[in-house]
């Protein structure tokens, strides 16, 4: 099994590759700009200190300010958090938004600890990362186990020294500067290419077969796009399995029934299967919205979808994104597919620091066109090039960043 950084690496060496980049501009895009290991000790409800390692690594700053997510999940590490720093790099460049690329978060299980200690935990951790994060410098938003309470808690430590800082953080509570519809943001933009991959399928959304793996933040935004313009979305799951409704889901009942306190298994739908299962189901796209590393070398061989759109980052191997590559299986890649979130977290970054406030149809709109004119740019680099959907986004991304890089100079 490769780590995350080879995986990632894999992907960016075959961009830069058919770039025909030098050696040494390759070594300096692969490799993080700075990484910072945070050990954040705080004060449990039960009196007990704990140590919780933290992270934050900034892959690129070349096209601007390190920008990506802060994630709480048991199985961050050091090597995680770089691979998905790197892929911030080149999804920020994909959609051409001024950002670079970072990433980090805590080694943790949120869900074992009360809020007031999610609170502590936070701040200690901010308190951490505080000399190397800023408006200018490095802007952390959400990310698995962290959304808008989290990011308020970060702003909220930062300006303890710095005064009014909206813009230290994206995905902020909107009363708190941030920006109505940056939690929708990522699920509306795999909604956008989907609709956009599947007409160059010579398909519409209408009508259309869609399995979801993970209903969280990203798949349950997303279900509910694509509900709202027709598409069937016959499968989602969580992280204990899934439910299959192959007349089409009720997602508005379903995400009611959630708010609700329920869960995707008592919904009452007639057939429930697990993770594994609901991955090779047919259909016309599947779209993984949760771990990643789940499409691999084992099972991208018996996959029945035509489409796959990455809500997750990272749900395909190396070795699972050949096979498909292989299969004719059109793949819109996570540093395209997922990009809405942090394109509206570029929205939320211009309105905070203009000390301006946009509406919900002002974000849309610009995101809408955004996602269409990114897909499109790869769409034609794909064809250019006769090849994948994801090597054509990594080239892109390269291309920019290497060109910028070039511009500034080395000093
Ligand atoms: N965590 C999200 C991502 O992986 C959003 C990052 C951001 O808005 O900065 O793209």
């Amino acid at each position: 099994m490769v780590s995350a950084v080879e995986a990632t690496n894999e992907f960016l060496s075959r961009a830069m590759d058919a770039l025909e980049l030098p050696a040494n501009m390759q070594e300096i895009l692969r490799e993080p700009q700075r990484a910072l290991h945070v050990s954040v000790e705080v004060d449990l409800d039960d009196g007990e200190v704990h140590q919780f390692k933290g992270f934050r690594v900034q892959h690129n700053n070349i096209r601007g300010p390190y920008k990506g997510g802060l994630r709480y999940h048991p199985g961050l590490d050091a090597d995680h958090a770089a691979a998905l720093a790197s892929l911030m790099t080149w999804k920020t460049a994909v959609v051409g938004v001024p950002f670079g690329g970072a990433k980090g978060g805590i080694c943790i299980d949120p869900s074992k600890y009360s809020d007031a200690e999610v609170e502590r935990i936070t701040r200690k951790f901010v308190q951490g990362i505080a000399p190397i994060i800023g408006p200018t410098i490095d802007i952390p938003a959400p990310d698995m186990g962290t959304g808008a309470r989290e990011m308020a808690w970060i702003m909220s430590e930062y300006e303890k020294f710095h005064g009014f800082s909206p813009g230290v953080v994206t995905g902020k509570p909107v009363e708190l500067f941030g920006t109505p519809s940056r939690s929708e943001a990522t699920g509306r933009g795999c909604w956008k290419v989907t609709e956009a991959a599947l007409k160059k399928q010579g398909k519409k959304l209408k009508g259309a077969t869609v399995v979801i793996q993970g209903f969280g933040n990203v798949g349950a935004h997303a279900a509910a796009f694509i509900h709202e313009s027709g598409g069937k979305v016959i499968a989602v799951s969580d992280h204990n399995g899934g439910i299959i409704d192959r007349s089409g889901l009720d997602i508005p009942a379903l995400r009611a029934h959630i708010a609700d306190g329920g869960t995707i298994q008592d919904f009452g739908s007639p057939e429930v299967i697990s993770n594994a299962e609901l991955l090779l189901l047919d259909c016309d796209v599947l779209m993984p919205a949760a771990i990643g590393e789940v499409i691999t070398g084992d099972n991208a061989g018996d996959l029945r979808c035509e489409l796959i759109v990455e809500g997750a980052n990272m749900p395909t191997t190396p070795d699972g994104d050949s096979i498909l590559r292989d299969r004719g299986i059109m793949v819109v890649p996570d540093i395209l597919a997922n990009a809405g979130g942090v394109a509206t977290s570029y929205f939320e970054w211009v309105q905070n620091l203009q000390y301006m406030l946009w509406g919900v149809d002002e974000t849309r709109g610009k995101l809408d066109k955004l996602m269409a004119g990114a897909f499109d740019a790869v769409f034609d680099r794909a064809d250019e090039r006769t090849c994948s959907l994801r090597d054509a986004a990594f080239i892109l991304g390269v291309e920019r960043v290497a060109r910028a890089a070039e511009l500034r100079g080395i000093q």
